[in-house]
């Protein structure tokens, strides 16, 4: 039934109707670590595969499997695993497909964190990310080998802004068996790139989906297009015998199940033996917040494109941030992938520079200063010296991040509210 449904509906819907023995129709929080199996043939069948059910919760647990099915029903896909951070979501869809010796290719407009993982963690790990220009999908080919599993680009990128081009780049990459990763976590129903050919979509939830800056999380959803075994030698990780589970092809494994072989190895390799599991409790409160973000997602774009037109009003505002303003090439992509809205981010330069800015954000009263995006409340950073401070100056550049920028998460407060802040903050700083 919930094929036929519009993310509004799902967001209340999918997956869950009401509890079989109560009734209770708002999700039930197990909070519970294991389950009590039927008998012992029972408990074989769940760890042979032979049945899903739950078995632990670190690697499973109803209620997190609720925001599971929502969240893969709202984006189009065939399943997905929560997680308990973005962080933690970003770097299981990379591993789930690489280990050492591997390489994956990724655009440079990232988040700092993910940044990090990348040229540093993942690196010590024995995994090489290759950072290309992600304007240019071309430079994705260039940069590939025999040992690229994946390339990876984030929609809306935190805090650059340029929409990424996802349907060039993953039709470049299918042809040779190479799934485009995507990042949506500042685009969460305004863009959706199953449809323009991801294979897999990650999200930070403790952003737009829990929107109430109450709950860390992460998901990673599987688009179950890809085909995993055109190419069995490009993904050796579900196409060879996995000697951690008795010798299993996931590839193989998956197919009574559906088309799931991807998300299938990242729970029960990666969720087993790494255990970044989402708390039943936080997958709570992601589902609440879920519930509204169709409602959400609109007042941030439209609050946000109000916030855009007061700063380029402004003339002590020297550079304004945000994908409307984008010309040409990047002006269409914005069109085609920011189908439903813009987005609720905003960057902007002042005159002053650096030290303008941070005067700025002291000066604010209403937004808050935090190192987040996506709350129903207005915030405020300093990227350079914050989110994106462990980067060195080269690699701030390319992710966008310049001495001078403030990175504004328009809330969901009264527009005239939000513009009497910025304004007493910008007087306030005025040379
Ligand atoms: N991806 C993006 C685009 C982000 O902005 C963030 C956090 O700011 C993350 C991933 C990491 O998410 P988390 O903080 O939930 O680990």
């Amino acid at each position: 039934m919930t094929d036929r449904l519009h993310p509004e509906t799902l967001a209340l819907h999918a997956g869950w109707r009401a509890d079989p023995s109560t009734g209770a129709v708002a999700p039930p929080i197990y909070q519970t670590t294991s389950y009590q199996f039927r008998d012992t043939d029972h408990a074989a069948d769940l760890f042979a595969l032979k049945e899903l059910g739950n078995i632990y919760t670190r690697i499973g647990n109803p209620t997190t499997d609720i925001l599971e099915q929502r969240v893969a029903a709202i984006e189009g896909g065939a399943a997905a695993l929560a997680l308990a951070s973005g962080q933690a979501a970003s770097a299981y869809a990379v591993q789930n497909l690489a280990r050492v010796g591997d390489n994956i290719v990724s655009g440079t407009d990232l988040y700092g964190g993910t940044w990090n993982l990348f040229a540093n963690t993942l690196k010590d790990q024995g995994i090489e990310v290759r950072f290309v220009d992600p304007a240019d999908p071309e430079a994705f080919l260039r940069a590939t080998d025999d040992r690229t599993r994946a390339w990876y680009v984030e929609t809306l990128p935190n805090p650059k802004l340029v929409v990424a081009p996802i349907r060039e780049v993953a039709a470049l990459g299918r042809p040779l068996g190479i799934p485009l990763i995507v990042d949506n976590t500042a685009a969460p129903l305004i863009a959706r790139p199953l449809d323009h050919g991801a294979a897999i979509v990650v999200y930070s939830t403790t952003k737009y989906i829990g929107g109430h800056g109450t709950s860390i999380g992460g998901i990673i959803v599987d688009g179950g297009t890809f085909d995993w075994e055109a190419l069995p030698e490009r993904q050796p990780l579900l196409n060879t015998p996995d000697p951690s589970y008795h010798g299993v092809v996931w590839s193989e494994a998956a197919k009574a199940l559906g088309p799931i072989a991807y998300i299938l190895r990242a729970r029960t390799v990666l969720l087993r033996d790494l255990g970044a599991a989402l708390s039943p409790f936080n997958a709570f409160q992601i589902l609440q917040g879920l519930e509204t973000l169709p409602l959400r997602m609109p007042r941030h774009c439209e609050n946000a494109a109000k916030v855009v037109t007061f700063l380029q009003g402004r003339p002590d505002v020297v550079r304004v941030i945000h994908p409307s303003v984008q010309t040409g090439i990047q002006a269409e992509r914005t069109t085609r992938y920011l189908s439903g809205g813009h987005g609720g981010l905003v960057g902007f330069e002042l005159e002053g520079g650096g030290a303008a800015g941070r005067a700025f954000i002291n000066a604010l009263k209403l937004f808050y200063h935090v190192a987040n995006i996506g709350d129903a409340r207005s915030l405020a950073i300093h990227p350079a010296s914050t989110t994106h401070s462990q980067l060195s100056a080269e690699e701030q550049f390319a992710t966008g991040v310049s001495e001078g920028y403030v990175r504004l998460s328009v809330g969901l407060e009264h527009i005239d509210d939000i513009l009497a802040d910025l304004t007493q903050a910008l007087d306030a700083v005025a040379p």
